[in-house]
């Protein structure tokens, strides 16, 4: 399918046009382990990757392949690999390249689960994690060493959602053989990471790719824009002969298929050996969750716009954070970065924690969950909960200060939303709205 097509069309069409044995126009969900293979001959082939095709449901899927090329073109990348979790995402687009020894330089502004991942389970398997200021590209570049295989940075984490300069940080990389890795989750649609020199984007699709909140899912983009083979040095993985695989050299056994050697390494050796396979049915419901997106993120930006507005205005309020009201370089990058909207999170702070849990507590509403990108309005009080393990200054250096709460907000009206926070804000201040 033409990657030319609008973002919209492509949610609902790219990868897919009819199922070949029946005519079915919905993506069926191919409930199989297994697949028969046409003879010996074509068993042999797709084993030693001569042909692309369907092996075995932990490896690759019909249903879930539709899944990748539909992520893969929104995203305008050449291929992707859906994972049983986004945490899964992150881990694989890392382990992808650096082993037991090397490194890679992370922003710090992380989801808490991936900070964990690369604080504690990776630095226990010998790969270092060296964090960074994320705003600052020259931060990345002193980190950097010889055995440094990937940058890594949120397009708009939150607690502070203040959007890195990825270009620059992409560009730095670019000049010494690293790839950039982004994790988009908050941003679908709204920034194409890949545009702006990333390598390879990765999902918690489990948010706003699916917005249901039925599913847990991860994706991996690979821009195929990276040249490997020009940084074999740098880049071993995809450059030696790996003996997971009779001594595949991943850029070279890849070639006639195309630039993707990234991604394709990560389903035939990762996901073949840690086994972190989304089933076919999460597939079936993740593409149910894109084919609306582009109206949902739409609706998601309006809304939590709104709401920051009011927010900012409404007695009690110490601060808002959202995009919207941000000044200076970070603004500049938020207008630059993310297109049509600054997303759908909001954060605002209230006197403290008391207020904070007050105000969680009065929302009928709005769900008290710790999800984000739901097309459900959702919020949550960070210091007594996703952040409860940080020490009070650890989480004032994230962005969380005892009276911080995370809204995410939904797609329901918004006089609505507003309605509910009103009360709840008067409960927890004991103030009503400001004039
Ligand atoms: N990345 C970000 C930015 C997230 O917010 C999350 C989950 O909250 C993840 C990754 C992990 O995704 P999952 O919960 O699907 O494993």
């Amino acid at each position: 399918m033409s990657q030319d097509l609008k973002p919209e069309t492509l949610a609902l069409h790219a990868g897919w046009r009819a199922d070949p044995a029946t005519g079915a126009v919905a993506v069926p969900i191919y409930q199989t382990t297994s697949y028969q293979f046409h003879d010996t001959q074509h068993a042999a082939d797709l084993f030693a990757l001569r042909e692309l095709g369907n092996v075995y449901t932990r490896l690759g899927n019909p249903t879930t392949d539709v899944l990748e090329q539909r992520v893969a073109a929104l995203d305008g990348g050449v291929a992707a690999l859906a994972l049983a979790s986004g945490q899964a995402a992150s881990a694989f687009a890392v382990q992808n390249l650096a082993r037991a020894g090397d490194n890679i330089v992370s922003g710090t502004d992380l989801y808490g689960g991936t900070w964990n991942l690369f604080a504690n389970t990776l630095k226990d398997q010998g790969l270092e994690v060296r964090f960074v200021d994320p705003s600052d590209p020259d931060a990345f570049r002193a980190a950097t060493d010889a055995r440094t295989r990937a940058y890594y940075i949120e397009t708009l984490p939150n607690p502070k959602l203040v959007v890195p300069p990825i270009a620059e940080i992409a560009a730095a990389g670019r000049e010494v053989g690293v790839p950039l890795v982004v994790d988009n989750t908050a941003a679908p649609l709204l920034c194409r990471p890949l545009e702006h020199g990333a390598a390879v984007v990765v999902y918690s699709a489990t948010k706003y790719l699916g917005g249901h909140g039925t599913s847990i899912g991860g994706i991996i983009v690979d821009g195929g824009n990276f040249d490997w083979e020009a940084h074999a040095e740098r880049q071993p993985a995809l450059n030696t002969p790996d003996p997971s695989y009779h001594g595949a050299v991943w850029t070279q056994a890849t070639k006639p298929l195309g630039p993707v050697a990234y991604i394709i390494k990560a389903r035939t050796t990762l996901l073949r050996d840690v086994g972190a396979a989304l089933s076919p049915f999460n597939a079936f419901l993740l593409l149910q969750g894109i084919e609306t997106a582009p109206l949902r993120v739409a609706r998601h930006c309006e809304n939590a716009a709104a709401v920051a507005r009011w927010l900012s205005r409404r007695a009690g309020v110490k601060k808002t954070i959202h995009p919207s009201l941000q000044t200076g370089a970070a603004r500049e990058r938020a207008d630059r970065y993310l297109r049509g909207g600054h997303g759908g999170l909001v954060g605002f702070e209230l006197a403290g924690a008391e207020e904070g849990r007050k105000f969680i507590d009065s929302l009928k509403l709005l769900y008290h969950v710790a999800n984000i990108g739901d097309a459900r309005s959702l919020a949550i009080h960070p210091a007594t909960t996703t952040h409860s393990q940080l020490s009070a200054e650890e989480q004032r250096a994230t962005g969380v200060t005892p009276g911080y709460v995370r809204l995410s907000i939904g797609i329901e009206h918004i006089d609505d939303i507003l309605a509910d926070l009103d009360q709840a804000l008067a409960a927890a201040t004991g103030l009503a709205e400001a004039a």
